[in-house]
């Protein structure tokens, strides 16, 4: 193919809308909520339970009625029989009558008659495993409701909980664990699998031959999967042949809901991945106007009566790495439920050094984020080391990704986007 004959460039934008546009969330399942962590609810939750469902103490100390002790200071201190311990996990044996107090234990049911609670601290009495006294000097006056966790100050049976389309982070799990929601309606994780392309590539950790490299894209992917949300299967690496690419796409499609390739899309004279995608489905994206990226090509094929998405990204790792990440960590977010298909923190920072644009392209340039001495606050993007597409050094160097506008140079000081890809230290 000459080059006369190449698709124009598709805008980014345009790109991924025609992408994402065809993402839909994956069917709703009932989970256990042990697995539930990042998994995207599919239906609104109601509390089951009202939290707390009794009345309980919030201290270790001794129960009262506010009444006996409202005189009681340090000087002035209320004496008063102990009649009994109420621990945490047991219901009281006996209430709190006049002149009287149970020793009770934080999160245990407050017993009847009392209605506070004086924390150990402000007694006579010894914290920690003392034995029982046969009474305690109270040094602090009470008023109802002191050092009480009323029933429903939480939560109430019945009260949403959570909306549809909630991420089941810790708070969440931890909010359904307490309300009694042991189960789930969320979306399931998709099923991405991954395949490496090139007859030059051999696994990490097997000894090289001449001219063999080895396949880093595929852990690259595997990882980046895992974290945008996905179950993965590493399914190897086709060599440079159609059949032997088709066999690897087609184990894929039946088991995946994204199949994400890497390598073998250019225009070289070895690569298949087109094709592939021609044989199995359609393509609806191939070249856009991004640097590293341009070779990106999408597809769409039918499995049953299952939709699975193709990608083809690039070879070179830093291109797959940022293709995965304008496309495909977005594509995955959409198919698990998520509200926003792209989450990724975005910045604005100052240039270090002046960064040369490309022509008829967005450039993603790999930079590191520091703060501004100058504006407290502000950050400061200097580059990460060597910006060609093979170079991870700088890849694992970056904490973000700077977009400069296609055909604009920007000199130190000019303010760039960047989206940041790992939490910053310090
Ligand atoms: P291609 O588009 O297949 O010609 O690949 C472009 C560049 O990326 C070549 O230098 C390949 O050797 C390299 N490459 C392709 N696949 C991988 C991989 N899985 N891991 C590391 N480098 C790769
Ligand atoms: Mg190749």
């Amino acid at each position: 193919m000459s080059s006369a004959e190449l698709p124009a460039l598709i805008p980014l934008a345009e790109a991924q809308a025609r992408v994402l546009e065809v993402a839909h969330p994956l069917p709703t399942v009932t989970v256990d909520l042990a697995d539930a962590a990042g998994l995207v609810l599919a239906k609104p939750v109601r509390s089951a339970l009202t939290v707390p469902s009794w009345d309980n103490s919030a201290m270790d100390g001794f129960a009262v009625r506010s009444v006996d002790v409202a005189s009681a200071g340090t000087e002035t201190p209320v004496v008063l029989r102990v009649l009994g311990e109420v621990p945490a996990g047991r219901p009281p044996e006996r209430g709190v009558e006049a002149g009287t107090a149970l020793r009770i234990m934080t999160g245990a049911m407050l017993p009847p008659g009392a209605d506070s609670v004086v924390p150990v601290e402000d007694t006579d009495a010894e914290p920690g495993e003392a034995a029982l006294p046969g009474s305690v000097a109270i040094r602090l006056a009470a008023r109802p409701g002191d050092n009480v966790r009323p029933a429903g100050s939480d939560v109430t049976e019945g009260t949403p909980l959570l909306p549809a389309g909630r991420v089941c982070d810790a708070a969440a799990i931890a909010l359904l664990a307490a309300t009694g929601c042991a189960a789930g309606a969320a979306h399931r994780r998709a099923r991405l699998a991954v395949i490496s392309t090139g007859d030059e590539l051999v696994p990490p950790g097997r000894a090289l031959g001449p001219a063999q490299i080895h396949d880093s894209n595929s852990l690259m992917l595997e990882a980046q999967a895992a974290e945008a949300g996905a179950e993965v299967r590493r399914l190897g690496i086709a060599r440079d042949t159609l059949p032997d690419l088709l066999a690897l796409v087609r184990e894929a499609i039946d088991w995946a809901d994204v199949v994400v390739l890497s390598g073998g899309v250019s225009v070289g004279a070895h690569d298949h991945v087109k094709a592939a995608f021609s044989t199995v489905g359609a393509l609806s994206v191939w070249r856009v106007a991004i640097k590293p990226g341009r070779p990106f090509a999408f597809a769409r094929a039918r499995s049953g009566d299952r939709e699975v998405a193709l990608f083809g990204l690039p070879g070179n790792p830093v291109s797959v790495f940022v293709t995965f990440e304008l496309f495909v960590r977005p594509f995955v977010r959409l198919l698990a439920g998520h509200v926003l298909a792209f989450d990724r923190p975005r910045r604005r920072a100052r240039l270090v050094g002046p960064v040369r644009g490309t022509s008829g392209r967005l450039s993603i340039n790999r930079v590191a984020l520091e703060p501004d001495p100058e504006l407290p606050g502000q950050l400061l993007a200097r580059s990460s080391g060597g910006q060609d597409s093979y170079m991870l050094a700088s890849l694992a160097a970056a904490d973000g990704l700077a977009f400069v506008p296609p055909d604009t140079s920007l000199e130190a000081g000019a303010d760039v986007e960047v989206w940041q890809i790992r939490p910053l230290a310090g």
